[in-house]
């Protein structure tokens, strides 16, 4: 006799078992350099494919735990690959959703190990993409895979979804694209890394807003020798000309004052404090377009990437970070008269899960559970670092949580990894998860 909680039991022990397996599809994955062609920078013709390589992957891991698979493809070399389990009828469906896309990694003296070798350990995988994302790919096709072995039907729909475009918001190829092509559910898991350090992975229910802008200033242009006379009014000042490196950090100063502002007032109790940030990331200034410094600078910009409390809307953080370049410019008298112009490049909204939304006990549950029961198991909600598709998917239809292993530390960086046990409590709790929103079919079998 099969009790539920014999079911339940034989997945969690099936997951231990799989840890090699797993380790072994998350070395191979990083072995697919499945960078994002479209990331700045990169040549997008010698990259293209290797994310749609990745999703073939995932398409025979999803086909190996049972599930009927379609690829969906906007863009030539860039296919998503889908997935479904249809359940048995009247449970509640769930989707998991990651991104097969990584970064861009130079192999150098800062890597220990070649960064798309994948190198596994004991204790670890190293390798691009091990933290950010594949970890969480390989975790929930896994955990769908322990749930079919296990003979366990669900009562509602398990939708997989291994999508391109994320590292540079491109959803319209990726997540947008699959919802369209119909692979919703009422819910869905983003299997993004939560845990900023090598803990268990921790339960993210809200993101940042993201906004990505630029600053531009014009000065005049003089010769070097005269700088100070147009440095100091008592000469000829502006008149003469005006460095736009000086200029610069007018602009500078008020949006790291609005930065502090921001760690005091923007508060969130899912956040550390300081938590939200302006970035100001790429600076550029040059004399006519030329890099050499014989000349007054006469332009200057610098681009910001700002992680913004989720409470606020982007229209009204945008309203405000105009507000305080405005507001600089007014003070300074070359500005006054030619004030900064900023182009908002890309905007990312925020997101939070409705409080009250089912999935959140269920990962509470399900993750507690994985981790053996009792106090020490207990789960810890956290705010998630940057931004990811739960928004695209919510603008879908399909609230989220995100939940995932790696460690959000080392995402993009050098010698990225993954713990091996993030990567099997990730899959218990997928699993528990499941069963426990979509509801188990207890047929003559059960
Ligand atoms: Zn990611």
């Amino acid at each position: 006799m099969n009790t539920p909680a014999d079911q339940r039991a034989q997945v969690l022990r099936a997951l231990d078992d799989a840890a090699p397996s797993m380790a072994a599809s998350l070395t191979d994955a990083i072995r697919i350099r499945s960078i994002n062609p479209k990331y700045p920078g990169q040549d997008y013709q010698k990259l293209v494919g290797g994310e749609g390589d990745m999703s073939d992957f995932m398409a025979d891991l999803y086909r190996s735990a049972g599930a009927s698979v379609e690829m969906v493809e906007t863009e030539k070399g860039r296919a998503n690959a889908c997935g479904r389990i249809p359940g048995s009828g009247g449970g509640r469906s769930l989707a998991f959703n990651g991104h097969v896309d990584v970064v861009p990694a130079e192999a150098s003296g800062r890597w220990s190990v070649q960064p798309f070798e994948g190198q596994l350990t004991d204790e670890e995988v190293i390798g691009r993409g091990a933290t950010d994302m594949k970890s969480g790919l390989i975790a929930h096709a896994y955990a769908v895979k322990a749930l079919a072995d296990a003979g366990i039907r669900l009562r509602g729909d398990l939708i997989l979804h291994s999508v391109v475009g994320e590292e540079v918001g491109d959803h319209l190829a990726g997540t947008t694209a699959v919802m369209e092509a119909g692979y919703k559910a009422d819910a869905t898991v983003v299997c993004e890394p939560t845990n900023l350090h090598d803990g268990p992975p921790t339960i993210s229910p809200t993101a940042p807003g993201l906004l990505w802008f630029s600053v531009s200033i014009e000065g005049k242009t003089a010769h070097a020798g005269l700088r100070g006379h147009a440095l100091h009014p008592v000469l000829d000042g502006q008149s003469l000309g005006v460095n736009a490196v000086d200029k610069l950090w007018v602009i500078y100063q008020a949006l790291r004052n609005l930065e502090d502002e921001w760690a005091y007032r923007d508060r969130h109790p899912l956040f550390t404090p300081g938590h939200f940030n302006l970035l100001p990331g790429v600076m550029k200034a040059n004399p006519q377009g030329i890099d050499v410094p014989f000349f007054l600078a006469d332009t200057a910009s610098i681009q910001y990437c700002a992680l913004h409390h989720p409470g606020r809307s982007n229209e009204e953080v945008m309203e405000e970070i105009t507000r305080t370049v405005n507001r600089a410019c007014a003070g300074d008298p070359w500005l006054r008269e030619h004030p900064a112009t900023i182009e908002w490049k890309l905007e990312w909204p925020p997101y939070t899960l409705d409080p009250g939304h089912a999935l959140l006990p269920t990962f509470m549950n399900a993750h507690q559970e994985a981790m053996g029961g009792g106090t020490d198991a207990a789960p810890v909600q956290s705010g998630f670092f940057g931004v990811c598709d739960v928004t695209w998917l919510q603008q879908q239809g399909s609230p989220g949580i995100i939940y995932g292993p790696g460690v959000a530390s080392k995402a993009h960086a050098e010698n990225e990894s993954v713990p091996l046990h993030q990567l099997v409590t990730a899959a218990k709790t997928y699993a528990l998860a499941a069963m426990n929103f979509c509801g188990v079919d207890a047929g003559e079998d059960n």
